[in-house]
């Protein structure tokens, strides 16, 4: 009898937020033997379409929900290859499709063949509003699946055993009632600002955080296109750069809304507060062309004011220490344990890429020290190269910055290693403006469809950078900036209009 209650038994699994990567494992661990709770602090989204859920939904618990967010290759055909009706409800709310075609210059389009693997090669456009509310209509009508907002978890319950700490549910507040529940597994995705690290920390486990600011901040501002307007085309000047001390972006959504951004160095104090300001905010777009034909006059109206992000760090929390688990039943996912700079749009996907291991871990591995490990260990071989690349990124952004800053053209490394790594970077990037083949492996990197890099193997790709190389550093590093204003030019126009 007590064989045959066993069996029978569900394994009940709480998961703590309902973000975008939290739903997700949600659907991940979905399973006929598991019965799953979302505990969500936010309320669920409003009835009504992409335009409600965007301007209507109160969505305190992620503060980057109004920021735009690009959906890369990696996150689409994980959706794609588990949920394929999922996205059908995508395209039917507006979302739209980019094919690697659509992301060429109009000169590489006029020569572009198809290759093999170019099919997964496409990203989801919309906001992120968008996502969230069809994802979340989506994980709600599954079985053994169950979302309860405006709930709180406060607390794990957990018991302490030799210095590790095996978790067994959470205490809740709902209202202002406390209550607990008991869970078999607890899943934290509560995102950047995760509780769960001081919990440990209160019942005697330190998680050792590896945290690098990348010491930029980020600004954002929506935009409709006005009635009759359509979305202007791939010019010459691309909708998406670097000018060295600013770098920019439009990202379409649905039904003409748009949203651009601007992002600057922190130590760009002056420019940090202009975009502050509305109207400078504009001023600044209208001055760069690859944004013109987005904001000038009679494009566009704005629907939001621009608002910010800062304090962004690449983060990278270690839940096993010398093969030694801090906690059993208990995994973390998505930005609750790692987290990258928003500029390269990797969070979503890497945060899905996380929810399947753990998936793939639970389905494989009972034991509970070893199913930690073996989660531990497959986070390290899979998302620590992207994490890696990203911090790489950073630190020479930061670089370049200070360069830009100091009246030099580029920055100056001290040996030849790092020259040699940055004439290399220099290289890839110019190549990559012009050259399809080139282009098409920066690409497969980029939207993570390999490791980092594994582009570079390719023979082909190689004798095309070495060529690149032989131009010389100040010609590639040059093509890797877009035209527009320059620093000392873009001062003085905010100057100009700063008022007194
Ligand atoms: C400015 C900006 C721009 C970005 N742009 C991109 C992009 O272009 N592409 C991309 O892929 N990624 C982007 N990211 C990263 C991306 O937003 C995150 O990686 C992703 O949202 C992480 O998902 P998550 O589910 O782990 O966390 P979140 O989306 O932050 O979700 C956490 C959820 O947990 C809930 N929660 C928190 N604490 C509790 C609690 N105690 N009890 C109950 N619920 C709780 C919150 O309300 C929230 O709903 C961007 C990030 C920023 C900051």
């Amino acid at each position: 009898m007590d064989d045959e209650r066993i069996v029978n038994e569900k394994q009940t699994i709480g998961i703590v937020g309902a973000g975008i990567c939290g739903l997700c494992t949600a659907l991940a661990l979905q399973a006929e033997n598991r019965e799953i709770t979302v505990f969500e602090r936010d309320g669920a989204p409003p009835a009504g379409d992409a335009d409600q859920a965007f301007f209507e939904w109160q969505r305190r618990g992620a503060a980057q929900f109004r920021h735009p967010h690009a959906f890369l290759a990696l996150m689409c055909n994980i959706l794609k290859d588990n949920y394929p009706d999922l996205i059908e409800e995508f395209w039917q709310a507006g979302a739209r499709k980019v094919s690697f075609q659509d992301m060429l210059s109009p000169e590489m389009t006029a020569n572009y063949q198809p290759e093999p693997g170019d099919e997964k090669l496409w990203l989801l456009m919309c906001r992120r509003a968008t996502i969230e509310t069809v994802l979340r209509r989506y994980v709600e009508r599954q079985p053994g699946i169950e979302i309860i907002n405006n709930v709180t978890v406060t607390g794990l319950l957990a018991s302490a055993v030799d210095g590790c700490i095996v978790a067994g549910g959470l205490k809740l507040k709902i209202s202002n009632d406390a209550s607990e529940v008991r869970h078999d597994l607890v899943v934290d995705a509560s995102g950047r600002n995760t509780r769960f690290p001081g919990w440990f920390e209160e019942l005697g486990a330190r998680i050792e955080v590896e945290d690098d600011d990348a010491e930029i901040v980020y600004f954002t501002r929506h935009y409709k296109l006005l009635p009759g307007v359509a979305e202007p085309g791939r010019g010459e000047d691309r909708s998406a750069g670097d000018l060295g001390y600013i770098k920019y972006g439009v990202f379409p959504g649905e039904g003409g809304h748009f949203a651009v951004i601007l992002c600057l160095p922190n130590a760009e104090q002056a420019l940090r507060e202009a975009v502050k300001s509305e109207a400078q905010f504009d001023e600044i777009c209208r001055s760069i062309p690859g944004l013109l034909p987005w904001v000038g006059a009679g494009v566009a109206e704005a629907t939001t004011s621009s608002f910010g992000f800062g304090d962004i760090h690449a983060v990278w929390r270690h839940f096993v220490r010398d093969g030694r688990p801090h906690a059993l039943n208990y995994f973390a996912v998505g930005d609750a344990a790692v987290r990258t700079n928003p500029l390269y749009g990797r969070g979503c996907s890497t945060g899905i890429k996380h929810a399947h291991i753990l998936a793939e871990v639970l389905d494989a591995v009972d034991d509970p020290v070893s199913r930690a490990v073996e989660f531990d260990q497959r986070t390290e071989d899979e998302i620590r190269p992207i994490f890696k690349a990203s911090l790489g990124e950073d630190k020479n952004g930061i670089k370049r910055a200070a360069a830009i800053r100091e009246g030099q053209a580029l920055d100056r490394p001290d040996s030849l290693r790092k020259w040699l790594r940055l004439s290399l970077g220099d290289a890839i990037s110019a190549a990559a403006r012009d050259q399809l083949h080139v282009v098409r492996g920066a690409m497969r990197t980029f939207n993570l469809l390999e490791p980092p890099g594994e582009f570079l193997s390719d023979w082909r790709i190689r004798l095309t950078i070495l060529r690149y190389m032989f131009r010389g550093r100040g010609v590639n590093a040059r093509s890797r900036m877009q035209r527009g204003p320059g620093r000392t030019e873009m001062l003085e126009l905010i100057s100009a209009s700063t008022p007194q």
